[in-house]
């Protein structure tokens, strides 16, 4: 857990700075007469001057967020404990989780998974499902999980913006992000038009980008989170026909291992979810013959259930899994055992 930003805490920055740096200046003249040795002195002090800004950036977080972050007024120094509440007679005592694409196939599992958790959930959807998602939302409640939903269109950076400023000034924190919202747009290369490669890219990758980016200051300033985004074993193996899908998501996977590495000792961790087929509309509306043909090839015989998918970002979702970083869990009945 981090403290609150004090003024002492940019004060002992400057002090640490100016220390490395008459080490810097003292090592250089040790190792180096900067008059015969002046191309390689330059170098030596710039190697010494990025390893004190290296150091200063991974433990001075804080100072630096406070001073520089744009979002430095929303974020807070709410301690990251469980919080306790009471809603519609059920006691809450979890994490503050967003999913994206909340109101899909998959999207619903995971929302309703992590709300039995305990969680507070809130799911996202995209404008022009309005409707849909407040229908969704009352039937959700009907059924006894009390989700929030926001709006958001996941390709525009703007929009994403928009909707963690948002969550931030009414929760206070937020700290589980699942990047679910995706499409497909499927055709073989040579038939490929630009606008379906562009939509699923936007969709499938720039929006874990556009999210994440929003959501990431946040949670390392409380120093905790969980962040799952949603791939495929299609990002894993590549898929006749889903070129811009496979590689979307084979992105997703190397975006997530990157990030787990830059946060890795901030209390956040970033994994990846490769589904197999699971049974939603993307996958029941293909013709019977080309879901027959796939199922056909599933050792398990059948397709996920989307219950299945949330179990296992219930599971990276949760503090416990917290030396779990840059994973990827397959849930593909045994259709792809091999790694991205
Ligand atoms: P759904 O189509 O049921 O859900 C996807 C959700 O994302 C929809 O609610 C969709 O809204 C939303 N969405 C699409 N575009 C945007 C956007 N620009 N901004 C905000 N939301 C958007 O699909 P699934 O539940 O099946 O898929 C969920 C995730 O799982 C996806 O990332 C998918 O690629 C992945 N996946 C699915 C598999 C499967 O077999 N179903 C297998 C492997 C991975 P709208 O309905 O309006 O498009």
């Amino acid at each position: 857990m981090r403290k609150s930003v004090p003024e002492f805490a940019l004060q002992n920055m400057f002090i640490e700075f100016s220390g490395f740096m008459q080490n810097a200046q003292n090592n250089m003249f040790k190792i180096h007469n900067p008059v015969e040795y002046a191309y390689d002195s330059i170098f030596r002090l710039s190697e010494f001057t990025s390893n004190a800004f290296d150091h200063l950036v991974r433990h001075h977080n804080d100072a630096i967020d406070f001073y520089l972050a744009p979002h430095a007024d929303h974020v807070t120094s709410q301690p990251v404990n469980k919080f306790e509440s009471v809603k519609s007679g059920r006691i809450e005592t979890g994490y503050v989780a967003v999913v994206t694409g909340g109101i899909g196939g998959i999207g619903s599992e995971i929302c309703k998974r992590l709300y039995n958790d305990g969680h507070q959930v809130i799911a996202t959807y995209i404008t022009f499902e309005k409707d849909l998602a407040k229908i969704w939302q009352t039937n959700q409640g009907k059924d006894g999980y009390e989700i929030d939903i926001i709006e958001c269109d996941v390709t525009d950076f703007e929009s994403c913006k928009k909707m963690s400023t948002k969550l931030e000034s009414t929760y206070h924190r937020i700290d589980i992000l699942v990047n679910c919202a995706g499409i497909t747009r499927d055709a073989t290369l040579r038939n490929m038009e630009q606008d379906k490669w562009h939509a699923v890219l936007d969709t499938n990758l720039d929006s874990v980008f556009n999210v994440t980016r929003n959501f990431i200051n946040g949670m390392i300033h409380r120093g905790y989170g969980r962040i799952i985004n949603i791939s495929s074993v299609n990002g894993q193996k590549g898929q006749f026909g889903q070129t811009n899908y496979s590689t979307a998501k084979a992105g997703t996977i190397g975006f997530s291992k990157s990030l787990a590495l830059e946060l890795a000792d901030s209390g956040i961790t970033v994994n990846t979810v490769c589904p197999g087929y699971v049974g939603t509309s993307m996958v029941e509306t293909l013709p019977e013959e080309i879901k027959n043909s796939i199922i056909a090839k599933i050792p398990m015989g059948r397709l996920a259930k989307p219950a299945e998918v949330a179990a296992a970002v219930a599971f990276l979702a949760d503090e416990n899994a917290g030396y779990i970083t840059g994973s990827d869990i397959s849930v593909n009945g045994g259709l792809f055992t091999g790694v991205a």
